[in-house]
């Protein structure tokens, strides 16, 4: 402080001495903030100051954007409090120095269903770091940990109860999650024989998580009870023509002949039919028809017939068979034998009479050749046998047959 004194020389009335004192404002005492720090990407507005005991400190200009990494200087205020005494000063470098910021990012196990992500950072540039000084830069991409998907366990079938349809099953063992899908059922069937179970099998496939299951179900069915096939039979002149149901599976039938007490394989065929020859007359014959089914002959004979063959000594006489020739234009006729017969003898039935054409024919023939005739012309006829000197021709009309020349 200096003192100024001034004396005014008065005029009039005045006298006397006045005395005034006028003060300089000093410069302030500060000191130059050197540790002034701000995050990349703020405005002064954000970095503060240090306070002073004599007065405040104030940017310039706050709106500034404190810029790149580095120390660089902006323009300070100091105000002191006592602004009677003391100046403000402007225009004061006070030197910032800019750095980065990095926000962690905590590691995120990932799930089932989501994606996680290691530990990071985020740095005030926007650029990712795997620390936090910002020496490992790291894409954001490369943080993220893929979703791990369900670790589906084993899984497990469940079937319809008539196995028409299937679904697998699993359970994610992370995150309980089922997850199922419906199977494709093949059926397949070996049918059953008399010997051996048949069964249908069903067949599941199913294409679950990326990978084919099977799984196969069976339901036996039973063997087929085996019945003997019911044997019937045509009697014939010294023959016996055998028929039977046809047994399912069988790969061939045996005859089957009740000899001496003992049954006996006479012959085998493949075929529902079979005609045992070469039978004496008035002979009884005990058959019966076996199945071979799967190499192995059933034997059950309970279907035991037993047969004999057409007497060939008969009341009147039977025709046994009719022979053509076609290139003569003639038939041959047998007939079976009449007991105590003298001879035998053809009649034909002409315009409305029986009409004798051979009467001739000595016992031991029972067949006669017709001569040549038109092919196409029918002849009723019968063959009469003569007892005791006469012509027995009861039932004439019944015995009578036709023949048409070829
Ligand atoms: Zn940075
Ligand atoms: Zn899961």
């Amino acid at each position: 402080m200096f003192p100024h004194c001034a004396r005014r020389k008065g005029i009039g009335d005045f006298y006397g001495t006045v005395t005034k004192t006028f003060c300089i404002k000093e410069r302030p005492v500060y000191n130059i903030p050197d540790d002034v720090n701000a995050p990349f990407g703020s405005t002064l507005a954000n970095v503060k100051l240090p306070a002073a005991d004599n007065g405040t400190w104030s940017w310039e200009d706050s709106s500034l954007n404190v810029g790149n990494v580095g120390t660089k200087n902006f323009k300070a205020i100091f105000t002191p409090k006592d602004t009677e005494h003391y100046l403000t000063i402007k225009g004061i470098s006070v030197p910032v120095t800019v750095h980065h910021t990095y926000i962690k990012v905590v590691a995120v196990e990932p799930t089932c269903t989501k994606k996680g992500n290691i530990e990071y950072y985020i740095c005030s540039d926007g650029k990712y770091y795997t620390d936090d000084k910002g020496t490992k830069e790291i894409t954001l991409s490369a943080t993220v940990v893929k979703a791990k998907g369900h670790s589906f366990v084993e899984p497990t079938w469940n079937w319809s109860k008539d196995y028409s349809r299937a679904t697998i099953s699993s359970t994610c063992a992370e995150c309980g999650k089922v997850s199922s899908t419906n199977a494709l059922i093949r059926t397949e069937t070996i049918d059953p024989t008399y010997t051996s179970e048949g069964k249908t099998i069903y067949k599941a496939t199913v294409t679950f998580n990326n990978k084919t299951y099977n799984d196969t179900k069976e339901v036996t069915i039973p063997k087929l009870v085996y019945t003997a096939p019911e044997i019937s039979y045509e009697q014939g002149y010294n023959a016996v023509k055998l028929s039977w149901d046809k047994v399912g599976g069988a790969e061939k039938y045996g005859i089957a002949g009740y000899v001496n007490g003992k049954w006996k394989l006479l012959d085998t065929c493949t075929d529902n039919t079979y005609e045992l020859r070469n039978h004496k007359e008035g002979k009884k014959y005990k058959v019966a028809v076996v199945t071979m089914l799967s190499g192995n002959w059933v034997q059950d004979v309970s279907n035991a017939v037993i047969v004999a063959p057409k007497d060939t000594e008969t009341r009147f006489p039977s025709i046994t068979s009719i022979a053509y020739n076609e290139e003569y234009h003639q038939f041959k006729l047998n007939w079976t034998k009449v007991k105590g017969a003298q001879n035998y003898g053809l009649a034909v039935f002409t315009s409305g009479k029986w009409v004798v054409v051979k009467q001739d024919i000595p016992i031991g023939t029972t067949s006669f050749t017709s001569p040549k005739l038109r092919p196409g012309q029918t002849y009723k006829m019968v063959i009469c046998a003569k007892v005791g000197g006469k012509w027995d021709t009861v039932d004439i009309s019944s015995r009578a047959f036709s023949v048409t020349v070829k």
